[in-house]
């Protein structure tokens, strides 16, 4: 009898036990969170990068793999006021779970501060990083640890930045933490980056720097402006995007109570802007290989949450059917596009004020390995897109551009701002899944924080 009550017990408790140990392995928490947001990158950019890999180069993504291995869902992001979102909204919503007003920065519709999932784990003893190849006081980045009214007041988020104690901050736009009398766009006279010693952070500037930095807080400012398309990167001193995520988990894992870390691939975005093709390709090639770079940790530690979606959808961007010649479906041309040299930042820089239609002629023969016929010629120096739609192509050259190469390249642009085209939001780890189905942006905040148990 009491053999049997034994057994009964025993049995009983390991019954318990594996109860406890599957509830915990079904609801299991995440130490580690990494969001990973290729600023302005719709589903079209992410095909056409995939076909450029696969049938260009040969490779696959990691990002697809991501996918094939863990959830997929849909993601919209209106916001309190627009169907259409920016960055700085669509940063908030994801950060706060809260609806608010296009371009503001971390403050509710009502006014009020929100707390971001960022300064939740930092409260919790977290480790906390943000890393873009945008500027660190752009809106993606801001959206997670500053609060002002206009993601515009980029000298109050840098003052912000400084005193957040954010470990990792990571990306361009110098100039907002330096004086005018130092190269700097501050009003005040003040030098953030002497503040930001003050305050404990190391501050580096290259990815030499940045390599050898040690330290519990680390600034790294990589250019005075954005940081360069990964077209224009290389032989700089600049960091690449999967460098620096490489430099963030490194110094963030070693926190016992883990970390949150933001990696933004911003310049996606810009290039779209831009009706920069070449430049999306690469700059998206390059948030892959950052990506690589996030999964091998989230396989080394699987209790990590790993998240990769994007924040708006810039360019209206789509494949297009058909060549100059011939009536069948021919779709993108990879061929035409891998002969891209240079964005268009280096592009126009070569245009310079007034170009001829010799120089157009020139410029897009060297960059493009285009030549140009007369009337093509033409509406480039007529800059014939955005004179008759200034709201939609008002960027000087580039809509009438990427216009004339659309029967080289065979994409089309709606725009040169955001649409509403649902996101691809993708995760893996503890808490992903729940990513399925049709989500709004608010609701990766609540992922994110029932993952941490918050
Ligand atoms: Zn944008």
């Amino acid at each position: 009898m009491r053999n049997r009550l034994k057994r009964y017990f025993l049995s009983y408790l390991s019954f318990v036990i594996i109860l406890v140990f599957s509830s915990l392995s079904l609801a299991g928490q995440a130490k580690n969170i990494i969001l990973m947001i290729g600023d302005g990158m719709g589903p079209a950019h992410v095909n056409i990068a995939w076909l450029y890999a696969t049938r260009e180069l040969g490779i696959s993504l990691v990002m697809a793999e991501v996918m094939n291995n863990g959830q997929t869902a849909y993601m919209i992001n209106d916001t309190a006021d627009s169907t259409v979102t920016e960055s700085a909204a669509a940063a908030v919503q994801m950060a706060t779970g809260v609806k608010v007003l296009a371009k503001s920065i971390g403050i509710g519709p009502d006014g009020k501060t929100l707390k971001t999932i960022l300064e939740m784990a930092k409260e919790k003893g977290k480790a906390t990083g943000l890393v873009t190849t945008s500027g660190i006081t752009d809106a993606t980045p801001a959206g997670f640890a500053a609060h002002v009214k206009r993601r515009s007041e980029e000298e109050k988020i840098a003052e912000q930045l400084i005193k957040s104690d954010v470990n990792i901050l990571f990306g361009g736009r110098k100039a907002f933490f330096l004086p005018e009398a130092e190269k700097g766009r501050r009003k005040d006279g003040r030098n953030l980056l002497n503040e930001a010693r003050q305050n404990g952070y190391v501050v580096v500037e290259t990815a030499e720097e940045m390599g050898k930095a040690e330290g519990a807080k680390i600034l790294g400012l990589f250019n005075q402006g954005n940081m360069l398309f990964e077209l224009d990167r290389r032989g700089t001193t600049e960091p690449s995007l999967a460098e620096m995520t490489i430099k963030a988990l490194n110094l963030l894992s070693k926190n016992e109570n883990g970390f949150f870390l933001m990696v933004e691939a911003g310049r996606i975005d810009h290039a779209a802007h831009h009706h920069d093709i070449a430049a999306v390709i690469s700059d998206l090639l390059a948030f892959d290989e950052a990506i690589k770079v996030a999964y091998d940790f989230q396989k080394g530690y699987p209790d990590s949450l790993l998240i990769i979606t994007a924040d708006h959808e810039t360019g209206g961007l789509a494949v297009l059917p058909y060549a100059q010649t011939g009536e069948e479906y021919e779709g993108i041309n990879l061929k035409a596009i891998s002969q891209i040299k240079a964005s268009h930042e280096k592009r126009n820089k070569e245009f310079g004020k007034d170009p001829s239609p010799e120089k157009i002629k020139e410029v897009i023969k060297t960059y493009y390995g285009v030549d140009l016929k007369d009337e093509e010629v033409k509406v480039i120096k007529e800059d014939a897109l955005r004179k008759l739609d200034a709201r939609h192509f008002h960027y000087e050259w580039d809509g009438s551009i990427g216009f004339v190469l659309r029967l080289y390249h065979r994409i089309g642009w709606a725009t040169d701002s955001h649409s509403a085209t649902p996101l691809f939001l993708w995760g893996i780890g503890p808490g992903s899944e729940k990513m399925k189905g049709w989500k709004h942006n608010t609701e990766l905040f609540t992922i994110m924080k029932d993952a941490y148990g918050f």
